[in-house]
C-alpha cells in the first residue's frame, strides 16, 4: 500500500474481511445467534437468549460482518465493502432497514446487502 503524502487518512478501520456468508452464519451461531435460512441468500438471524427472540437488524448485521459504523444523526456511516472506499460513503438507516452507498451507488435492504455481499465474496474467492 502506498502512502498518500500530505493527506492524513481518517481513523476508520478499513479492514473488512469479505468472508463467505456461510462462514459469517457459523460465527453468528457461535455467538448465540440462531440463523434460519429461508433460501440460499435469505436468512433470519434470531438471538435466542432474549425472551421472545429478537431479529437482527441491518446495523447489527453489518457490524457482524466487520463493517465499522458510526452514528451520524439518524443514519449510520461506514466504509462501503463493495468498492475501494476511503471516506465513509455507506449510509445506513436502521429504522427503515435500508442502506445506500454514495460512492458506488449500490443500495437496498438487508436482503440486497446479503446478496451483494455474496456476489462479491464469490467473485473474489470462488472463481467459477
Ligand atoms: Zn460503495
Amino acid at each position: 500500500m502506498k502512502k498518500v503524502a500530505g493527506k492524513e487518512p481518517l481513523t476508520w478501520n478499513s479492514e473488512v474481511v469479505m468472508k463467505p456468508i456461510e462462514e459469517i452464519a457459523k460465527d453468528l451461531e457461535r455467538e448465540g445467534w440462531h440463523v434460519l435460512w429461508t433460501s440460499e441468500v435469505e436468512a433470519i438471524a434470531v438471538r435466542d437468549m432474549y425472551p421472545g427472540g429478537e431479529d437482527m437488524d441491518i446495523v447489527e448485521l453489518m457490524e457482524n460482518v466487520g463493517i465499522k459504523l458510526k452514528k451520524a444523526g439518524n443514519e449510520y456511516l461506514g466504509l462501503c465493502p463493495f468498492h475501494d472506499d476511503h471516506n465513509p460513503s455507506l449510509s445506513v438507516n436502521r429504522e427503515k432497514g435500508v442502506w445506500h452507498c454514495f460512492g458506488c451507488g449500490k443500495s437496498g435492504d438487508l436482503t440486497a446487502f446479503v446478496k451483494e455481499w455474496q456476489y462479491h465474496t464469490q467473485n473474489s474467492n470462488y472463481q467459477e
